[in-house]
């Protein structure tokens, strides 16, 4: 299949919310060094809210499951990253509109107004080291793919080298900003989650395609 429909949608909130579950130990490690560490438990509250939210929708749709999750994202996580996580889904999902399936090209749309969404929304730019360090690239790398399998995995490839990158940047937003040079050597937590998802969606694909992880 070559486009994405409202059965793979559902399947990638599923298999997001399972990849952060995995990773929320480490991700709590991470916001621990330069935040409150809670990120990871946060946002895999947030993700299993979103789920169970969009598995139980009546008629979905790609919209409605994207703004289901934006939703639980802004009410289960709060604070700024949940409004930023909000945002990247509900801009993510207004591109959707009125559709029933997502080609490659809906999804190169999608994910450029969810990137542009949270810069607007953060005002980060990239080496400020934040998830748009990781978003950012994912984004360029998925709109310069040939086809959605080589979209979603060079996108996958891209946040998580975006990600480990942010360990050689001082932090210029929320918490970590705090923590000045300090920061130097430790990875982003929100970074890391966009690669954790990005990663998460590519197994997902892959599987759904191949019948392989
Ligand atoms: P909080 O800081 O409220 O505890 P989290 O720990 O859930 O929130 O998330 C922190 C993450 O949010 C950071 O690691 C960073 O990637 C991201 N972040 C913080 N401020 C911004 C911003 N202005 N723009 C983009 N991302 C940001
Ligand atoms: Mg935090």
């Amino acid at each position: 299949m070559t486009e994405i429909g409202v059965q793979e949608l559902t399947g990638m909130v599923a298999a997001i919310s399972a990849a952060i579950t995995e990773a929320r130990d480490e991700l709590n490690r991470l916001d621990s060094a330069l935040g409150d560490g809670d990120h990871g438990t946060s946002l895999s509250v947030a993700f299993a809210d979103a789920a169970a939210k969009v598995a139980a929708l009546d008629q979905p749709t790609p919209t409605s499951i994207l703004s289901a999750t934006a939703q639980s994202l802004m009410n289960r996580m709060g604070g700024a990253s949940g409004a930023l996580y909000g945002t990247l889904l509900l801009r993510a999902g207004m591109t959707a509109k009125d559709k029933k399936q997502l080609t490659h090209e809906d999804m190169k749309t999608l994910w450029r107004a969810a990137l542009d969404g949270v810069i607007a929304r953060g005002k980060a730019q990239p080496g400020d080291k934040t998830m748009i360090d990781a978003l950012q690239p994912a984004v360029d790398a998925f709109a310069a793919g040939a086809s959605l399998d080589e979209s979603f995995e060079h996108a996958a490839a891209a946040a998580g080298e975006g990600a480990q990158a942010t360990a050689n940047m001082v932090a210029q937003h929320g918490r970590a900003r705090f923590v000045g040079e300090r920061a130097l050597g430790h990875v982003d937590a929100g970074a890391r989650s966009i690669a954790v998802m990005f990663a998460a969606m590519n197994a997902y694909w892959k599987e759904s395609q191949h019948g392989e992880a």
